[in-house]
């Protein structure tokens, strides 16, 4: 097959209009990616004090629900397969369901099941009582869904995996071993968190094949854009920047985005020699970087 691009999206801010969103996809389109990715990201509250005394909760939602935006992308790019993301985090088991539900229904085949972050002010993630603790166990509940909708399988399903070790993990090993869990409770390919170093993935994938696990791994990517990403990548991501990379965006911090662009290209391109089918790309918004990435490899 030839080798194709994916991406991933995240619903916009409220105030962005559905003209805005498909016209900043548009472009990308010229590349024929097979997949768009659309991420979930748990609710968010806020505790507004009464003029009579307490506190009531109110649901804060910044951002364009992710049904939405999955439908309006299937509507104008018919082409492409999308894939909204699905997370342990906040979630009941019914609520889940109601997820699964709305997927079928708008005939999505595709999804990418994770655990999520810890909900914001908290230091360690915690399941809802009647929600999932790890990947893992979501994975087995959507083949459970599946089996009771009469046992042919709907979804195909992808999971996380962490070249540099998921931060949680006391040990890659362990974390390998837990990856492996994901796969053999049903997921169909892994997709890596971004990583700077080609060697670090090749390394991550021969150990994944080591450990017996079989399914396809796309590299995931994200060309860097500015000097603070030096600086916030490693913290947000637990993913090392290479010294030559740091080096080179410290000297030039001015020109810190065209630098992430042309690593981003030798990355895409180096993964390609070496046999990758599908690069998975993290456009967080901007595209003008990707497209110049995609027009360079594919
Ligand atoms: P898990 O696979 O559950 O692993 C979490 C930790 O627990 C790991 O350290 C693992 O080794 C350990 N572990 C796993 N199983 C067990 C077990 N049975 N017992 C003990 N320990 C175990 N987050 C979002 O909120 N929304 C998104 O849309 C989103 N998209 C993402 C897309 C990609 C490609 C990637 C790589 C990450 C994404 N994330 C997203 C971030 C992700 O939710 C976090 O990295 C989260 O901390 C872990 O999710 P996971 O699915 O890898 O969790």
């Amino acid at each position: 097959m030839k080798p194709f691009p994916s991406l991933e999206i995240v619903p916009p801010l409220k105030g962005i209009t559905k003209a805005e969103l498909l016209g900043s996809i548009q472009p990308l389109m010229a590349f024929r990616p097979h997949y768009i990715n659309v991420t979930c990201h748990r609710d968010e509250y806020e505790f507004r004090p009464e003029p009579g005394g307490g506190y009531t909760r109110h649901l804060l939602r910044k951002r364009i629900s992710q049904t939405a935006v999955c439908a309006a992308v299937q509507a104008a790019f018919p082409e492409v397969e999308v894939v909204p993301h699905l997370i342990c985090g906040g979630a009941s088991a019914d609520l889940i369901e109601s997820h699964l539900q709305d997927f079928k229904f708008m005939g999505i085949r595709n999804i990418l099941v994770l655990r999520g972050d810890a909900a914001a002010g908290e230091k360690r993630f915690t399941p809802e009582p009647d929600g999932y603790a790890h990947a893992s166990e979501l994975v087995a509940a959507i083949r459970r869904f599946e089996a009771a909708g009469g046992g042919e399988r709907i979804f195909t399903l992808g999971v996380a995996g962490y070249p540099e070790k998921h931060f949680e993990s006391p040990n890659p090993e362990t974390d390998i071993r837990y990856l492996k869990q994901k796969v053999d409770a049903g997921a169909d390919q892994i997709i890596t968190q971004m990583f700077y170093d080609n060697a670090v993935f090749y390394d991550f994938v021969g150990r994944c094949r080591e450990a017996g696990i079989t399914v396809p791994i796309v590299p995931g990517i994200k060309p860097l854009t500015s000097i603070r990403q030096i600086d916030l990548m490693p913290k947000s991501f637990s993913i090392d920047i290479p010294v030559e990379l740091t080096a080179e965006v410290s000297a030039h911090p001015e020109a810190a985005y065209e630098i992430g662009t042309e690593w981003c290209k030798a990355q895409s391109r180096d993964l390609l020699a070496h046999g990758v089918e599908e690069i998975h790309f993290y456009t967080m918004g901007r595209s003008d970087n990707i497209i110049s990435v995609l027009r360079d490899c594919f």
